[in-house]
């Protein structure tokens, strides 16, 4: 494992901030009974084997994951109560598996219903829990309109199951002027009522902000608990969990007409001072970040100039003339979030979060270490 002195870089993640980022969103949708808490691409490649026992003693009862592997890896480091639900639901002959280690799959088509009811008919003693997703507009997984009528006419095609509850899926949460909202809100208010009595699940971190109506019985926040921002268009009000430094291998003098990295992309204008730092797109710092992102010596802004290669970037380090080999740029930071490295790299943070590397030197602040 890379450790502080050997690593190209320092990542910290800081888990007191993601308990309080959950529960403010618990506190915001009525209490930790209404918050789960998405912990899919190993949450959201800040280490799902940290963050999920730490959710859980912040007081989080309910995860959900995409993948039937990572509810596997879940369940051995969460307590046995521990709800662990399945996005993707099973894949052909799987069944067995989410019964073994009490995964609850959500089904997205009649064939997972069909599959989970006949495994449910063949090997168990009571009803085998399942989640039922509703698709009110996403059109990637999910019953359709008919598909839904059908299982309300044809109620024998849930025999052996007992649904927990109706799921579906916001495609513009982070839009909240978008008419999507308002049409998806109504069409799963529809659905529920034709199955009276279930609980319903709708929101993601952004849908939280639509407000109650978007609520359901429980709420499944990942970006925000992350410390993203779940309202692009106004102040992040969650808390930064997420701190990157890159170590600094070779600071060199340059003068016009010398050009830096592969393609000789960028063209030195005057005096300046490069320095090339030890992380690369191999780290998940993105090749779009190339003459484009930005990182922070103290408060001072240092652009990255010319392409980000595998393992090296470099940046201009004229306004920081102190720096010297061995020191370390923010790469993320308080001055410098992810949303805003997302910006520069014309992505979003998720996309930031779930490429950050495995090169780098993780450290974790506990805040039970801390209490
Ligand atoms: C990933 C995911 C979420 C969490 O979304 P965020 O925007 O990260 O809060 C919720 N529900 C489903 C179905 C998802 O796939």
């Amino acid at each position: 494992m890379p450790n502080e002195r050997t690593a190209g870089a320092v990542l910290s993640i800081d888990l007191a901030a993601i308990a309080a980022n959950w529960r403010q969103l618990a506190a915001l949708c009525g209490g930790a009974r209404r918050c789960a808490a998405v912990v899919k691409a190993d949450a959201y490649g800040l280490g799902a084997l940290q963050v999920a026992p730490a959710l859980w003693d912040a007081g989080g009862r309910v995860f959900f994951v995409a993948h039937l592997e990572e509810g596997l890896t879940l369940r051995r480091v969460l307590p046995p109560v521990a709800t662990i639900a399945v996005f993707n639901g099973p894949l052909a002959g799987t069944e067995a598996d989410f019964t073994a280690h009490d995964l609850i799959p959500v089904l997205n088509c009649p064939d997972q219903i069909a599959r989970w009811s006949a495994h449910a008919r063949a090997h168990a003693v009571h009803p085998l829990p399942a989640l039922v997703h509703i698709d009110t507009g996403m059109n990637r997984l999910g019953l359709t309109e008919r598909e839904t009528r059908d299982l309300q006419d044809r109620p024998g095609s849930l025999d052996g199951i007992a649904v927990r509850g109706l799921l579906s899926h916001l495609a513009c949460a982070d839009i909240p002027a978008h008419p999507l909202n308002e049409t998806q809100a109504k069409a799963f208010a529809a659905v529920r009522g034709l199955f009276p009595g279930l609980p319903t699940s709708l929101a993601n971190s952004s849908g939280i902000f639509l407000g109650t109506r978007w609520h359901g019985d429980l709420v499944r926040p990942g970006a925000a608990l992350y410390g993203l921002n779940p309202t692009p268009h106004q102040p992040n009000p969650m808390r930064p969990v997420v701190h990157l430094q890159g170590r600094i291998l070779q600071v060199r003098d340059v003068d016009s007409p010398k050009t830096v990295g592969y393609g000789a992309t960028y063209r030195v204008v005057g005096k300046g001072r490069i320095a090339t730092v030890a992380v690369g797109y191999a780290d998940g710092f993105l090749r779009a970040l190339g003459n484009r992102g930005s990182g922070r010596i103290g408060n001072v802004r240092v652009p990255v100039v010319g392409r980000v290669s595998m393992d090296l970037v470099t940046f201009d380090v004229s306004a920081a003339p102190e720096v010297q080999p061995g020191d370390l740029i923010e790469l993320i930071g308080p001055g410098h979030t992810v949303d805003d490295l997302a910006a520069e790299a014309g992505t979003i943070g998720y996309e930031i979060l779930t490429a950050l590397g495995r090169r780098y030197c993780r450290s974790y602040r506990d805040f039970k270490a801390e209490a």
